[in-house]
Formats: C-alpha cells, structure tokens, sequence
C-alpha cells in the first residue's frame, strides 16, 4: 500500500515541492488539474483532483474545495488552542491585524495571512498552525448566504466578531438584512463558555441581545449602552489617543493609526483581550506594534500638504467612517477626491447622493471622480457666501492635472474610492511629482 509524507498543503502549482500534498482547485483563470503532471514531476506524495488518474499519488474526489476543508478542519481539531474568527463588512484586516498583535504579546499567535479569507484561503490558513501556537485569528470573508456558516464550522472559533453590517455584496444579498444574516452565521457554533463580541453602534448588531443566545455577547463601540465603551477621541501626530471604559478597565489607549472606525477595531481587540485575561499595559503594547496597511489611512506630507490616503477600497460605511473623521487631523484647506463606489446595484444612486450631502458639511473643496460620484457632485451643497468649491471627472488623467492645478502649500486632502477606481494612481501622482507652491 501507498504510505506517503506529507510535507506541506498547496493549491498553487507553481510552488510544490518534494512530499507535498498537491490540492487542485479549478480557479477562475486556470485549472489546476491541469498541472497533475508537473505535481509528479516535482515529486508531490498527494494529489487531490476531480479528474482520473492512474498515478498513485492522485486522489480523485468529487470537490476539491471541500477535501480541502474537510482535511484542514481535521489538522485543526488536533490542537488545543484559542480560535478567534472575524468577519464584518469592512475592517476585517485591520481588526484581524489588530489582535493578531494584542494576542501575540502574551500568547504564542498565528493568524491569517493578508485577507486570504474565503474558503480556500482560510483553510490554507489553518493548515500552516502547528504545535507551537496558542492562538489563532481567522479572518471570513464572504459573498453569499452559507459561506460564512461553511468557514465557521470548519473553525469552531471561540470568540466570533462581527466589525460591522454593510452594503458590501448587496447585488448578490439583495438587503441589508440578508447581511446580516449572513454576518451572523459566524456565532453557529458558538459554544455556551465563547464569546460573539460586536460593534454597538452598529445599527443591526446593536439590536441583538444576549438573552436570545446560550453564548456571550459583548458590545464595543462610542454608545453608551456597549458593555467597552470608548470615549475622548483625539488624533495626534498619526495617533490616536481614546479612553476605555468597561469590561473591569477604565484608562487611556493610544492606537498608531487615525480615525474613529480604527478606534472601533481596536475595542475589538481589546474586550478580546480581555476575555482572555491579557493585562491591559500588553494590550496596549500590542496595539502599537499595529501599522496600518499600505493605501489604509496611511499620511503623507510633501509640500507642505497633507494626504491621507485611503485609497484601497470604499463601500458606503468605510467612506462615512473616514468622512465623518476627517475633521480630527485636518489644517488648512479641507479637501476630498472620492472616487465611486462599486458595486451597490440598485442602492448605487442614493448611496452616492448621500455621500455628497455628507461632503458638503465636511469639506471646502471635493474632486469627485467617476461615473456614480456624479450623483454626489450634484448633492455637493455650495453655499453662496462660502468659497466652497467642486468638480467631477470621469479620467483620471484629466483628474490628476485639474488636481495639482488647484491644491497649494498648507491644504489637507483625503484620497478615498473603490480599488476600481485607482485613486492609488492619483495618490502617486500627486505625491511623486516635485509640485510647485
Ligand atoms: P476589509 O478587510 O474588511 O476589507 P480593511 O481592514 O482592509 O477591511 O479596511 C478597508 C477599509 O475599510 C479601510 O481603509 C477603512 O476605510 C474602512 N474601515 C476599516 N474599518 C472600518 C470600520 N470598523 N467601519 C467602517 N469602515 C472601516
């Protein structure tokens, strides 16, 4: 009989070695049953595929998707260790990020590798834990209705949160409350002694009660109601500097990264932490090891001008969180370039108008860019007795010329849309080019 090693678990062809298992998955550009030969060229011991082969090393299964999580979740159940699984339709990474560093102060920790979140990557996740760890931090993503249930079951996690009910994937959910659902799912297989930690201030995860559950819930957020309470928001030279209240703490924090939804991932991490029993002065110590991603609220000054660029994504609730905060670290002149926010369907137009009226309070001057953002140039207030100003634009070309023509020494400006939209490219040419003024 076969008896083979298995050195490690990979779905990528390009990267098998001697004595590993080779999972072949069909992706949306390649096959990987196409590359069974080159797994036995580079000397795979396994090879899971839906197609027949007569090399003994294939295994054929019917989906290859789920052999993988059926293998990953078997691997799992071996270890004695903390689970932490988060979910949320924005802030996943950086709360995922965020107590990865709190945990790992005090607990041996592995946790996601960037977001790969989804039913191939979170199980590639689990497979990569061994003896050592005490911990590990799960970040699920999701599309759809059962998603979330199918990562969940296969971690069994033992605190679940939940960021935030957005409008992310509404196309495909149709409602807010079909999201939520979704979101949920992530407390299936709480047990009664874990923990479903959740934002209070959001509008859906506020209503839930802890009476309705045989597991825990805990609240964070700036409402009064949340069992972690924060309050005293400042930013300070890139920081942010807030007050804890609740869960047996009441002290200061201070976060390397600006505005009020990091503050709200950070509470997170913390009520997490303190679950487990992590003393707060290593919460705190574990907090600053946190740096924000690139394009995520990252600060540039050049010229006398401050960028804050958030560029790597947006949906309707990451771009009011960052508009809402802008006030807290902005000098001089106020200004946005919001690019459009894909993907809303048919919540697009009102999402965008919304957007406007909430630019209009806020800023002095907005470059809105794309073809949705013109629904909030034309909700964009001008008051006749102010100077505010705004423009549209569809290219980001023409964009960039109109933008460098108009910013000067002393403005603030905030660079927010969705990653379809390549505000990045702004950004850079904004910030690469020696400016005159
Ligand atoms: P995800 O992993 O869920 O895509 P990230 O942590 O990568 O989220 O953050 C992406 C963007 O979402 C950030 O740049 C920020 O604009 C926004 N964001 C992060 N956390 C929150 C939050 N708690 N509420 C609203 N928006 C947030």
């Amino acid at each position: 009989d076969y008896n083979p090693e298995i050195a490690n678990v990979v779905t990528d062809s390009r990267k098998i070695q001697e004595n590993d298992c080779y999972i072949a998955i069909k992706g949306e550009n390649f096959d990987g049953n196409d590359f069974i030969e080159q797994a036995i060229n580079n000397k795979a011991s396994v090879i899971l595929s839906n197609r027949q082969s007569s090399h003994k090393e294939v295994i054929t299964v019917e989906d290859t998707v789920i052999a993988l999580g059926n293998i990953a979740k078997k691997y799992l159940m071996q270890f004695d260790i903390k689970k932490l699984a988060v979910t949320g339709s924005s802030g996943k990474t950086t709360t995922k990020d965020m107590l990865y560093y709190v945990f790992n102060e005090h607990f041996s920790t592995h946790r996601t590798d960037g977001n790969y979140n989804n039913e191939i990557g979170l199980p590639l996740t689990a497979l990569n834990i061994d003896k050592g760890y005490e911990a590990a931090i799960f970040e699920m993503g999701m599309s759809a209705l059962g998603e979330i249930d199918y990562l969940a079951q296969l971690v069994r996690p033992n605190i679940a949160i939940i960021t935030n009910i957005g409008s992310c994937h509404i196309e495909i959910l149709k409602s807010q409350e079909n999201i939520f659902k979704a979101k949920m799912e992530i407390s299936n297989y709480l047990s009664n002694d874990d923990y479903l930690i959740v934002n209070g201030d959001d509008k859906y995860l506020t209503s839930l009660s802890e009476n309705e559950y045989k597991f825990n819930l805990i609240k964070y957020g700036f409402s009064g109601e949340c069992q972690l309470r924060a309050s005293d928001y400042k930013a300070v030279d890139g920081q942010s500097e807030f007050w804890v209240t609740g869960m047996g703490i009441n002290r200061r924090f201070t976060l390397p990264a600006i505005g009020l939804h990091n503050v709200s991932n950070a509470l997170s991490a913390i009520a997490a932490g303190l679950i487990y029993k992590i003393p707060t002065e290593k919460i705190q110590a574990g907090l600053m090891k946190f740096q924000p991603s690139k394009l995520r609220m990252q600060i540039l000054e050049k010229n006398n001008i401050k960028y804050i660029n958030d560029s790597y994504n947006a949906n309707p609730e990451s771009m009011e969180a960052v508009i809402t905060s802008f006030e807290s670290y902005a000098r001089g002149r106020r200004i946005a370039v919001l690019g459009d926010m894909l993907e809303l369907g048919e919540f697009s137009v009102a999402a965008h108008e919304k957007i406007g009226i909430l630019a209009s309070e806020k800023f002095d001057l907005v470059f809105f860019i794309g073809s949705q953002m013109k629904h909030a140039f034309d909700n964009f207030n001008i008051d006749e007795n102010t100077d505010k100003r705004k423009y549209h634009f569809i290219d980001n070309n023409i964009a960039i010329e109109e933008i460098k023509r108009i910013i000067k020494y002393g403005d603030t400006i905030l660079l927010k849309g969705s990653r379809g939209m390549k505000l990045d490219e702004i950004f850079s040419a904004l910030t690469d080019d020696n400016m005159e003024g």
